[in-house]
């Protein structure tokens, strides 16, 4: 086992705090120190899009545990490192040293237009509770994006008596949840009054009195005003603070399938960009945050990560307009599933297709769903 005596992990959020709990899990007791630009505690996403934004679930319910003998730095951001000297710069001027080093700096949201002019997303706690109090003075509201949290976004607007607009290039959730389960998105969201317009073309943002009110196609064939529009396009990995050290960067820092970067250095989460199958692959899902954290954490010890026998399998949920989808396996399913249970059509159902499970408000625990989506291989 390689002996480290200080880990900095750079993020302090969902893969940052499963990483330091990982490291503790396996014995380290050396120093960690987790770098955070947040001024808040290390918290969970998921929540902030549904529970969150519809004040259903309390503000403070997202907090994450962390080790009590980590310590955790808020408010403060990595600007650069310096490979040769093991030190990461900070945005106080402090540099840390570190022996070993987790980057999980996560991603941002991704903006339609320049930096600064002031268009509304949903990445943070801060922009869940903004966004809440927006939407409390709106009495429509205009969605860029059709992914899974434009339409979570769209659903939670809903409940909360608003009407709604969504807008994409695309058919909303095809090229994620493949044709019958878009379908079946669509369906529900048009029961709860939620209009989906697909333009084909790129969309902008409109302003009025410096508040995003409308969206508009490119070409300018087609436009929505709103009280509110919000861009919910996908997101943009935190790399920026590794540019100029030598690290490859491909759409998030590279990774193998262990995690590595380089020596001493491993990645987890939404900053990760694996290398495999001659490509990189983003997959930028809180799951994917957790077993890669544990994945990274084993690498930096220099110890064989804990790995199914049969292969990791992508695990994937998301919950709007009633219906509660959980999917194992690869993204898109294609074609038609395999109906084991229920139906379709009752919203009640559990899916195959080769490669994938899925349930949908149906109750499978994960592991059945992931056993079920090795049962048939992808051709
Ligand atoms: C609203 C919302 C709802 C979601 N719902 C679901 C869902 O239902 N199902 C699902 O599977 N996934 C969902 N996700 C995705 C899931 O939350 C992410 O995959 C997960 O948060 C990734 O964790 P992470 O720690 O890698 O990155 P992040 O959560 O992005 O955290 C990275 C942290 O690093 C910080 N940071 C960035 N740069 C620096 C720097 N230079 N120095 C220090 N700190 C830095 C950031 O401020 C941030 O706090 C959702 C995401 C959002 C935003």
């Amino acid at each position: 086992m390689t002996t480290r005596r200080h880990v900095v992990v750079v993020g302090a959020s969902q893969a940052g705090c499963a990483c330091t709990n990982a490291l503790r899990g396996l014995g380290f007791d050396g120093d960690i120190t987790m770098v955070g630009a947040e001024p808040h505690p290390p918290y969970t996403r998921p929540p902030l899009s549904k529970g969150v934004l519809v004040g259903s679930e309390p503000d403070d319910s997202v907090f994450l545990p962390v080790p009590g003998d980590a310590e955790v730095l808020t408010g403060i951001g990595a600007v650069g490192l310096d490979r040769d000297k093991n030190l990461v710069e900070l945005t106080t001027g402090d540099k840390l040293r570190y022996d070993g080093l987790v980057i999980a700096s996560g991603a941002r949201a991704r903006l339609l237009g320049d930096p600064g002019q002031g268009e509304i997303t949903l990445r943070g706690l801060d922009d869940a509770v903004a966004l809440r109090k927006s939407l409390a003075g709106a009495r429509d509201v205009v969605v860029a994006g059709g992914g899974f949290l434009g339409m979570e976004l769209a659903s939670s607007a809903a409940a909360l008596g608003k009407s709604v607009t969504v807008v994409d290039v695309v058919t909303p959730l095809l090229s994620r949840l493949g044709p019958a389960l878009s379908a079946l998105c669509l369906e529900a969201a048009a029961d709860h009054g939620v209009r989906v317009r697909v333009t084909g073309t790129g969309l902008q943002v409109g302003f009025t009195d410096g508040r995003p009110s409308r969206l508009t196609s490119a070409d300018g064939a087609f436009s929505v005003d709103a009280d509110l529009a919000v861009t919910a396009v996908g997101d943009v990995p935190n790399t920026e603070w590794l540019h100029d050290t030598g690290l490859p960067l491909e759409n998030g820092v590279v990774t193998d399938e262990a995690c590595r970067v380089a020596p001493g250095i491993v990645a987890a989460g939404d900053v990760t960009s694996v290398r495999r199958d001659g490509g990189h692959v983003r997959t930028p899902h809180w799951s994917n945050a957790l077993s890669q954290a544990k994945i990274a954490a084993a690498a930096l010890l220099g110890r064989e990560p804990e790995r199914p026998a049969r292969g990791h399998v992508p695990f994937f949920w998301t919950e709007a307009f009633g219906l509660k989808i959980r999917l194992a396996g690869h993204l898109p399913p294609a074609g038609e599933p395999t109906v084991l249970e229920g139906s379709l059509a009752g919203r009640r159902a559990l899916l195959v297709w080769p490669g994938t499970a899925a349930a949908v408000n149906f109750p499978a625990p994960a592991p059945k769903l992931t056993k079920l989506a090795q049962q048939l291989p992808t051709h």
